[in-house]
């Protein structure tokens, strides 16, 4: 977890390569890691909903998550930390569908995707656990599913949940805290 942390401090500044490089060298120490401002995303699913988070080396784009259950459709979707709303869009049948994008400090976002319904608008400030919008089969998608990213900048990274990195790749069973 510390080397997750570490390297999430670094994303999107320009020195980042040359930073990690050090970091080959010397482990990460816990104050190192109790310094970098990180944020606790959050599941986005209500309070004590059990999910499957499934991760695969073909999902595209890597890194991504697909939340699974047997009744995802219609399901609550939360904003999984405080943020503003920067992009509500609808790709009718192909990619994302519909999908939402959440902007939170720096430089990360959030994706919501193949959403049955978008319940904010651009500009909205979320708080952790804010419903957004509603699980749904939209896009390119073959069943009700939450496809879900964690992005730094531009970068798609593995998805960490309440200071957990989830399993890649394979199933990973979640209960959400969120709300609680
Ligand atoms: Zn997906």
């Amino acid at each position: 977890m510390n080397r997750i942390s570490i390297k999430r401090s670094l994303a999107g500044v320009g020195t980042a390569a040359a930073a990690l490089v050090v970091l080959g060298t010397a482990a990460p120490t816990a104050a190192q890691s109790a310094e970098t401002a990180e944020i606790n995303f959050r599941t986005p699913f209500e309070c004590n909903q059990e999910w499957n988070a499934n991760t695969r080396a073909n999902h595209n784009p890597q890194n991504s998550v697909d939340f699974q259950r047997a009744d995802a459709d219609g399901q609550p979707v939360l904003a999984s930390a405080d943020g503003t709303v920067s992009r509500v869009e609808d790709l009718g049948g192909e990619s994302y569908g519909k999908f939402i994008v959440i902007e939170h400090a720096d430089g990360w976002t959030t994706w919501y995707a193949h959403l049955s319904a978008q319940d904010v608008q651009e500009g909205d400030a979320v708080k952790t656990g804010d419903p957004i919008g509603k699980v749904g089969n939209t896009g390119g998608s073959t069943g009700p599913h939450l496809h879900y990213e964690q992005r730094s900048g531009s970068s798609v990274e593995r998805v960490v949940l309440n200071g957990v990195a989830i399993k890649y790749y394979g199933d990973t069973p979640i209960t959400s805290s969120t709300g609680c």
